[in-house]
């Protein structure tokens, strides 16, 4: 676990306004508090509320970009820090957080950058995708109506996603066991990563959701040492932030299975898929003594 210097980081709300929080939940989006299918809350929006009635913060932790979340917080009046591009950047709002140590102010927030910058990712990913013979489609290749029709988002979304700074996603057209490892090994061998999500592949840098998790525990435990941190998510670019807490959620997904690559000795497998498993993982962590 990464340790930062103590007493960096103060809470305005401290002072004088609700207590501070001892529960934080980390969650991913997409297949986990947004449905899969629909993008839209449905049994998590109920349980945000509990959340905020009990003055959890929910923080979250996607492969969308800064975009799309600014957009998504906007939409849900979500104040707490987010990460994006699974865990290219996090993002903390500057009215409730002073400037940790190695972040940066860029409008509202203070970033800290973990990734490695878009363009570099496409190149790595051209170079291995030639070497092994693999015929990979990435969002820096796709038009917009490719991205519509692979996602299901609408146009303004699109758009917003079609914004990376940190993170690559793609679709390999001749997906094979051997030709992902190949892929695996070259795009290791540039010092990047490269993980699944719901629906593509991603290459990002030598960064994941379990580091930036982490980094912001560190943050969280400045403000109150004790506190207990929970995650949910639904696929294998969530195990690395499973592991990182306290109390490690897995949710269904759309087809009823979990995701064996994000499964682990510890991790407690909800019954609900998406927004209901994520509901469920909100019950049992509240309940948690
Ligand atoms: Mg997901």
């Amino acid at each position: 676990m990464k340790k930062t210097k103590p007493s960096t980081i103060i809470s305005s709300r401290s002072e004088g306004g609700p207590p501070r929080p001892s529960r934080v939940i980390f969650t991913d989006l997409d297949g986990t508090l947004l449905s899969a299918d629909t993008y839209e809350l449905g049994a998590a929006a109920t349980a945000l509320q509990v959340c905020r009635q009990a003055d959890i913060p929910v923080v979250f932790v996607s492969s969308k970009t800064r975009a799309e979340m600014v957009a998504l917080r906007s939409r849900l009046e979500h104040r707490g820090p987010f990460v994006s591009e699974n865990g290219g950047a996090i993002f903390l709002p500057q009215e409730a957080w002073q400037k940790p140590p190695g972040f940066h102010g860029d409008g509202p927030f203070w970033i800290l950058a973990m990734g490695t910058p878009h363009p570099t990712l496409v190149t790595v990913l051209q170079r291995a995708a030639a070497r092994c013979g693999a015929t990979v489609r990435g969002f820096s290749s796709m038009s917009l109506a490719e991205i519509i029709r692979w996602t299901g988002l609408s146009e303004p979304d699109a758009r917003l996603a079609r914004m990376r700074e940190y993170d690559e996603p793609f679709r390999i057209e001749n997906e094979a066991p051997p030709l992902l490892r190949c892929l695996e090994d070259s795009v290791a061998a540039a010092g990047l990563t490269l993980t699944r999500g719901g629906r593509f592949y991603h290459i990002l840098g030598d960064c994941d959701k379990g580091r930036a998790v982490a980094r912001l525990m560190t943050l969280y435990r400045q403000r109150q040492a004790d506190t207990l941190f929970a995650a949910v998510g639904d696929a294998g670019n969530d195990l690395s932030m499973l592991r990182a807490v306290d109390c490690p959620y897995l949710v269904r997904r759309p087809d009823g299975t979990h995701d064996q690559a994000a499964c682990f000795e510890g991790v407690v497998c909800t019954d609900g898929i998406g927004p209901e498993g994520f509901a469920q993982a909100v019950h049992i962590f509240r309940e948690r003594p």
